[in-house]
């Protein structure tokens, strides 16, 4: 494969870490030190004058804090520098409308972090079937699960390497979050034919060519949990309620509920169709949009709409005297879905190999 069919690929690859209690304090120490070198950069940000806020600057106070207060020398020298280096970073991101402005980091709301900017430091060596040992500075060699072949010692290379780390506490501990950097072969141009795709939020993913795809789970266990106990209890209430009378304020208040739980599955239909806009790139293709108004009431045979055309969730027949098609109502909006497409319907206009209908989102009632 010549050096131009490939493509540079960055990810994530996270592994808890076994570090001992001593360990444990060492990392805590270093979060703390670099969290409170944070609100240092921040202080000594809105006492300089526009002018003398420059990276140079900034890189002198921190030394120079780092010689003042004792307990900073615990956070070794790179991870200083990262700090340095994402405050800046967070101002540029703040200026190009991407975040707000920075500001102190409380000592609980924050996640406590370290960053390991350089690769190399890591030293990371298999030692076991299921585990791997990496280097974590100024607390020593720590083990971690081995779950995924990183590319370390004769797998390594220029283009396959670990370019840094950063450490992490949750609720469970300290985990070590690896910056995997890898060389993947280019996908060749997809020559397969067009396909419309109807994604809906509770049935399976239609394709214009007939097929179907089930999705995995919307909701979490616990986020089913919640919204099948919502739906029980606005059962119950409502078998309090006496016919005719208005729904009442706790009712309401349980249907928010439910409303605001649906918008959920919302968000993972969002992320159902992020994935398969990367996936078809991976694969060579392209995913496109289109508007999905009247995609379900069109018939996909004659290509008429016609009143009272949707019997049911599933079936569709056509009402079109001179056509009365009828069939599996996901498939004709998956064929309409490509018919759009084919009429330069779409939504971010591109070259494309795979459409996909934007479903209606619930909007969550109790927002606002
Ligand atoms: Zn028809």
């Amino acid at each position: 494969m010549s050096q131009d069919a490939l493509v540079k690929r960055q990810f994530g690859h996270r592994a808890r870490l076994a570090l001992s209690p001593a360990g444990v304090l060492k990392t805590d120490d270093q979060a703390h030190a670099a969290r409170t070198m944070w609100n240092l950069l921040h202080a000594w940000w809105q006492m300089m004058p526009k002018e003398k806020r420059t990276l140079a600057n900034a890189d002198a106070a921190i030394r120079q804090a780092r010689e003042d207060i004792g307990f900073l020398a615990v956070l070794p020298a790179q991870a200083a520098q990262a700090v340095l280096k994402m405050y800046f970073q967070a101002w540029k991101n703040c200026w190009d409308g991407r975040a707000g402005a920075p500001n102190f980091k409380g000592r609980f709301r924050t996640v406590m972090s370290v960053d390991i900017p350089q690769g190399r430091d890591l030293n990371i060596v298999r030692v076991h079937r299921r585990w791997g040992m990496a280097n974590i500075p100024k607390v020593g060699r720590v083990r971690f699960r081995w779950t995924k072949g990183l590319p370390v010692g004769k797998h390594a290379n220029a283009d396959n390497r670990i370019t840094g780390a950063r450490l992490i506490k949750d609720a469970l501990g300290w985990h070590i979050a690896f910056r995997v950097q890898t060389l993947q072969g280019k996908p060749e141009p997809h020559q397969g034919p067009d396909i419309g795709i109807d994604v809906g939020v509770s049935v399976p993913i239609a394709l214009s060519n007939g097929e179907r795809y089930e999705h995995g789970e919307w909701l979490t266990g616990k986020e089913k949990d919640k919204l099948l106990h919502l739906e029980q209890r606005a059962a119950q209430r409502k078998q309090y309620r006496k016919p005719g009378e208005p729904a009442g304020r706790r009712l309401h208040h349980t249907y928010g509920q439910i409303r605001l739980n649906r918008s959920i599955s919302g968000e993972a239909w969002g992320r159902t169709v992020t994935m398969l806009a990367y996936k078809t790139a991976r694969h060579g293709g392209t995913l496109v949009e289109v508007p999905a108004a009247g995609t379900s009431r069109r018939c996909s045979a004659c290509g008429h709409t016609t009143p009272g055309s949707r019997e049911s969730q599933a079936v569709f027949v056509c009402k079109n005297p001179d056509c009365g098609w009828s069939g599996n109502a996901d498939y004709n909006a998956a064929r309409n879905v490509l018919h759009l497409y084919r009429m330069g319907r779409a939504l971010i206009p591109a070259a494309g190999r795979a459409v996909v209908r934007r479903a209606k989102r619930v909007k969550p009632a109790a927002a606002r």
